[in-house]
């Protein structure tokens, strides 16, 4: 990936232009941790990276950047620029594109997040990031108050990247966001969501908890039960207990499986039916969250004596002839009866003694 990388540098080089990956590429290579994408920053505009790129993938421009893939790989390729007048602490009203490196770093959010490399491979550290990143801190980039009070998204990307790293807040980070925490009020829920999805993702989730807690970042998302959290399995684990389906955006199954962890809660712990109906995947949640043995679960799934429709001894045909009756509605109401009998253990999964129980129950 890095080889890749630094051929797209030399690309853009070799026109005359000035050209350096920067962010999280260059923070996670010293750090030895896989990224996703790489971003580049250069002096050439948007126009001219496409001149320079269109060999047959389409690159694509979304606010004066310009996206490349390369070998499956996505290139961020953005103007060195400086932003001006923010709106609404989130976007900038305006932006001027810049002849020089220096000053698009300056419009970055954190000192490790400034960092760079050159088509050598070469080190670029104009605002010290390096030495927080030996450090493990998170520290702005200029004043901590005024960065967060022109981009409130940044007190949330502080705690998810100090999340993933485990790295610590500077204490001018944590005053900066104590002053400013009101203005995550204003930011987006989808915002909000995508950076809480990525700090409950992380290996290291519950240091995120705490960093949000300890920040009283709680009231401000609005996350009443984030103290009641103990650990995290999956984002659906913290999303269940949150509870906050009526604000935060969810993708439907999200949603479908956040509704079915809350049933199994309500439910006797091992409850066949639930197991049955519900999965092993939201009962091992709904497990968690409970404090129930792991293996336990996944042993009682294992022991159901069926596990879908499509395990029992009988075929719709079968009850249908037994009754001397046309297939109808009335089917459903008579599976569901088996099934329930069946995994309650009263009835036993073969064809003999299902067809009995369906005569002697339900023939006319
Ligand atoms: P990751 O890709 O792992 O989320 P990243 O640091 O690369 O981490 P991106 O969202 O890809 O994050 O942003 C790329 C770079 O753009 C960042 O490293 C940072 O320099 C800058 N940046 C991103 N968001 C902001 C922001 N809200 N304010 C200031 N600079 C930002
Ligand atoms: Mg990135």
């Amino acid at each position: 990936m890095l080889q890749l990388a630094l051929k797209v540098l030399k690309e853009i080089n070799s026109h005359g232009y000035e050209a350096y990956i920067v962010g999280g590429f260059v923070r996670d290579r010293i750090l030895n941790i896989e990224s996703k994408d790489i971003d580049i920053a250069t002096n050439a505009t948007p126009k001219q990276i496409k001149e320079i790129f269109d060999d047959g993938f389409l690159p694509t421009e979304d606010y004066g950047s310009v996206r490349v893939i390369k070998n499956g790989v996505l290139f961020e390729i953005t103007t060195f620029r400086r932003e001006i007048n923010y709106v609404d602490h989130r976007r900038p009203d305006k932006i001027l594109y810049v002849n020089d490196l220096y000053e698009d770093l300056l419009r970055r959010d954190f000192t490790i997040n400034a960092l760079c490399m050159d088509e050598d491979g070469n080190i670029i550290d104009l605002l010290g990031g390096r030495i927080d990143l030996d450090n493990k801190i998170i520290k702005t980039i200029g004043n901590a108050e005024e960065r967060f009070e022109e981009d409130c998204l940044r007190i949330l990307r502080a705690v998810r990247i100090a999340t993933s790293l485990n790295f610590k807040l500077d204490e001018s980070v944590i005053e900066g966001i104590k002053k400013t925490k009101h203005l995550l009020r204003k930011l987006s829920y989808y915002r909000k969501k995508s950076e809480l999805d990525r700090i409950f993702v992380s290996n290291n989730n519950m240091y995120g908890v705490k960093l949000l807690l300890d920040l009283g970042l709680d009231v401000e998302l609005e996350l009443d039960r984030l103290k009641d959290i103990k650990h995290i399995d999956s984002s659906i684990t913290a999303w269940s207990i949150l509870n906050v389906t009526d604000k935060y955006p969810f993708s439907s199954n999200e949603l479908e499986l956040i509704k079915n962890v809350n049933k199994v809660l309500s439910l006797n712990n091992f409850d066949p039916m639930a197991l049955y109906k519900y999965g092993l995947y939201v009962n091992s949640i709904a497990g968690d969250i409970k404090g129930l043995n792991k293996k336990e679960i996944t042993e009682s799934y294992a022991a159901l004596t069926i596990h879908s429709k499509s395990d029992l001894a009988i075929e719709c045909s079968d009850i249908t002839k037994a009754l001397d009756k046309k297939p109808d509605k009335y089917l459903s109401d008579i599976y569901d009866d088996i099934i329930y009998n069946i995994l309650y253990r009263k009835l036993a999964n073969n064809k003999e003694d299902i067809l009995k129980y369906v005569v002697e129950k339900y023939k006319d």
